[in-house]
């Protein structure tokens, strides 16, 4: 089965008119999961066809707008679809406060339950194992806390003997984060790397200094894992030559793709 994954926005910090702030949504087996929701994703979910209610799960990597500021309404539109299954919201401590707050004001007659994990790690840990996929959750390099999130398919026990030569598909989700040694480590041999690149190389000193990467590193950390294919995104509004930030990974990791909002990789 396939790993479908739409990437709805790849602005850093604010929209601008032709991209969206982070969010992306995995489908893994009809279940969809979220990742991030920056302001727009419901609408970019609407131009990509996928349903509100089939949302199994919310995966959020930190409190900065631009990675939560669509939540709000999408958990409001779920409600008024008459969502009734539980939907499980994954993110670091404080954003219960922040679930607390929209509860509190905006969550009156919703038919559904938010269930919300909280997310305290130092290294990686399996945070949701469903039927079809094990999330583990891993610390980021950033300015507040931070977590990416890797995703591995489970294989059932008649389909490893049905079909011996079938490998469990993997995606892993770095955003926000400054490079560090163990991240390839944690997010090693995944098919699918999305890492963010928020500066090109020549303003690697501001990527340093706000907790990012460039898209240089991005490629090292993807070479590093031994990844299938990396997809970069996160750009700073800065950003305008896709040739050249697409040069720069290709030297480091040949297999470098600069996502666009809306793109979709099947994998
Ligand atoms: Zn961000
Ligand atoms: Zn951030």
């Amino acid at each position: 089965m396939d790993f479908t994954l739409t990437i709805m926005g790849t602005a850093s910090a604010m929209p601008i008119s032709d991209r969206n702030p982070s969010a992306q949504a995995l489908a893994v087996h009809g279940r969809l999961f979220l990742l991030d929701c920056g302001e727009g994703t419901q609408q970019q979910m609407r131009r990509a066809h996928l349903s509100f209610l089939k949302v199994e799960a919310v995966f959020i990597t930190h409190i900065h707008g631009d990675h939560l500021f669509g939540l709000f309404g999408l958990l409001n539109t779920m409600a008024m679809y008459g969502r009734t299954a539980d939907l499980y919201v994954y993110g670091p401590q404080a954003l219960g406060s922040v679930l607390n707050f929209y509860r509190s004001f905006f969550g009156d007659g919703a038919g559904y339950e938010i269930r919300f994990v909280a997310v305290d790690c130092r290294e990686p840990q399996l945070i949701h194992d469903s039927k079809w996929v094990r999330v583990t959750a891993f610390p980021l390099n950033h300015k507040i806390e931070c977590y990416g999130y890797r995703f591995d398919e489970k294989l059932t026990e008649r389909r490893q003997r049905e079909h011996p030569e079938v490998r469990p598909k993997s995606y892993a989700y770095c955003s926000d984060t400054a490079p560090f040694p163990q991240l390839a480590e944690w997010v090693s041999g995944v098919d699918l790397l999305y890492h963010e690149a928020t500066y090109p190389r020549e303003m690697a000193d501001k990527a340093a200094a706000r907790w990012h990467s460039t898209a240089e590193q991005a490629a090292q950390c993807a070479r590093d894992a031994g990844a299938g294919r990396l997809v970069v995104g996160h750009y700073s509004s800065r950003i305008k030559d896709f040739d050249a930030l697409l040069r720069e990974c290709r030297e480091s990791f040949p297999e470098s793709i600069a996502a666009q909002d809306g793109d979709v990789f099947t994998f």
